[in-house]
């Protein structure tokens, strides 16, 4: 059974709640189906390679023991490393939903930049594993609680490593310098407007629609609108 506004790329549902039912499918929480001996070939879900497999959810999810075993910013390197997806809002939202991601947690920060990063090397087709790497990396540098604490939320700090990784800045750079401050600037201040208590998702995705709008790098995209159903988990 196909899913409404099932994405072809990753087989995972773009709007809906499924990933917080945590009962069989980790993806769709719909039941598992165990075959004892009709093997098929399926897709995983993250790392886009092909198994031969026993095991597949009655939606038909597959994820790959490999995978299945990867921390959480491992999964989503691999997620952003198949993915040909060029519009960040889109991308954003096949990564919230990865099995295992935290509610809320210091992982968005490398989550922005790293799809910031991806989908414009997607939109420009010229994929460079290492610099997803690197954004996953330097967002790890940015601590949890970096909002309330440093004033500077690590989701919008994000679009200062975006912009950093793709226009090759340093801080001896001059207007590419600039531009990194800019955009994270211009996140910031969009955060500051929604108040607190935090939500990691609220503030990637403002950081990421507040890139898009402050940068040219993805003019050419149709809007895609975000819809937030985690609601009912937040704390
Ligand atoms: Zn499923
Ligand atoms: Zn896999």
């Amino acid at each position: 059974m196909a899913f409404e506004n099932e994405s072809e790329e990753t087989g995972i549902n773009e709007s809906c709640c499924a990933p917080l039912k945590t009962k069989g499918c980790i993806i769709c929480g719909n039941e598992l189906l165990y075959s004892v001996d009709n093997t098929t070939k399926e897709t995983c879900s993250i790392c886009r390679q092909e198994f031969e497999t026993l095991v597949k959810c009655t939606n038909g999810h597959y994820i790959c023991d490999s995978c299945h075993s990867l921390d959480i910013l491992a999964k989503v390197e691999r997620l952003l490393t198949a993915s040909s997806e060029s519009n960040p809002i889109i991308l954003t939202q096949k990564v919230f939903e990865v099995p295992s991601l935290n509610m809320h947690g210091p992982e968005y920060h490398s989550i922005v930049p790293a799809v910031l990063v991806s989908a414009y090397q997607n939109l420009f087709r010229n994929k460079d594993t290492s610099k997803i790497k690197e954004a996953i990396k330097r967002g790890k540098d940015i601590k949890g609680g970096s909002c309330g604490f440093h004033g500077v939320c690590g989701a919008g700090a994000g679009c200062g490593i975006a912009t950093s990784i793709i226009e090759a800045a340093t801080p001896m750079s001059r207007d590419e310098r600039s531009a990194a401050s800019r955009v994270t600037g211009y996140a910031l201040l969009e955060i500051s407007k929604y108040g607190g208590p935090r939500c990691c998702k609220r503030e990637a995705i403002t950081s990421i629609e507040s890139f898009m709008k402050v940068t040219e790098y993805f003019n050419s995209l149709q809007n895609a609108k975000y819809t937030c159903c985690f609601l009912s988990t937040l704390e």
